[in-house]
C-alpha cells in the first residue's frame, strides 16, 4: 500500500512499525475503548458525545440517555431540549444533539436503523467523521480501520511515521506502515500511549518503551 504521497514505505519502515507495534501491544495488550456500550448504534453515539470530554464524562451520561432512548428509532423521534438536559455534562451539548439525533434519523432512514460496518456507509450519516466511523468500525465489528485523532497525530509525526497533518492523510500513511491486522487496536494504542506517555506538553521520553526509535527532537529526559 502506498503513502498518501504515493511512494511505498520501505521494508526497514515496515519493520520499523512492526517493532513500534510490538512493543506497545506489550504496554497496552488489551487495549480497548473505556466507552460504555451494549451494541454498535451505543457506540457510535457514545463516540459522538466524546469530542471534547472525558471518555468517564460519557460513561456517567450514557446510561440514562440509553435507557430513555435505547434505540436509534426512539432518538430519532426524541425531543431535542429532552436530550440536551441528558447529556449536558459532557459539553457542546447543542451540537452534540443535533448530531445523534441525526445520525440515529439517518440510520432508520437508510440502513433501516442498522449500524453499517463499512466506512463509506458510516460517513453519509449526518454527525459522523472519518474519525468516529473508524472507531466504532475497530471496536465494534473489528473491521480494520484507523482512526486519527489529536494524539494519534501527535505521537504518528513524533515517532517519524508520517510529516503529513491533515488526518486523512496520516491514515493513508500509517495504512501503508502497519500490517492489516495491527489497524483496529492501533488507534486506541497510540490515543493511550499518547495520554500516558506522549504528552503534548511534557512527553516522558525517560520511560518511553520507544525512545531509541523515535527521531523527535525535542525529548524530554
Ligand atoms: S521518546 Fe518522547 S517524544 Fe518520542 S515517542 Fe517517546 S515520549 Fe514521545
Amino acid at each position: 500500500m502506498q503513502r498518501s504521497n504515493g511512494t511505498e514505505p520501505t521494508t526497514a519502515d515496515k519493520r520499523n512499525a512492526s517493532t513500534l507495534a510490538n512493543r506497545l501491544a506489550r504496554v497496552y495488550p488489551a487495549i480497548t475503548t473505556a466507552l460504555k456500550y451494549e451494541d454498535p448504534w451505543q457506540l457510535l453515539v457514545a463516540t459522538t458525545i466524546s469530542a471534547q470530554t472525558t471518555d468517564e464524562n460519557v460513561n456517567r451520561a450514557t446510561p440514562a440517555l440509553f435507557g430513555r432512548y435505547p434505540d436509534p428509532d426512539s432518538l430519532a423521534r426524541a425531543n431535542p431540549d429532552e436530550v440536551e438536559q441528558l447529556i449536558y455534562s459532557t459539553g457542546f451539548y447543542r451540537q452534540k444533539t443535533k448530531s445523534i439525533i441525526s445520525l440515529s434519523e439517518d440510520l432508520v432512514a437508510n440502513f433501516g436503523g442498522v449500524v453499517p460496518a463499512s466506512l463509506d456507509d458510516l460517513v453519509t450519516l449526518r454527525g459522523v467523521g472519518r474519525k468516529t466511523a473508524s472507531v466504532v468500525l475497530a471496536e465494534a465489528f473489528g473491521v480494520p480501520a484507523i482512526a486519527v485523532d489529536t494524539h494519534v497525530k501527535r505521537v504518528s509525526a513524533r515517532l517519524g511515521l508520517t510529516t503529513e497533518t491533515d488526518p486523512v492523510k496520516i491514515e493513508q500513511d500509517l495504512k501503508a506502515l502497519f500490517a492489516r491486522k495491527r489497524w483496529a487496536k492501533l488507534s486506541m494504542t497510540l490515543i493511550q500511549f499518547g495520554r500516558d506517555v506522549c504528552d503534548a506538553r511534557k512527553p516522558r521520553c525517560g520511560s518511553c518503551p520507544l525512545i531509541d526509535r523515535c527521531p523527535y527532537p525535542d525529548k524530554i529526559l
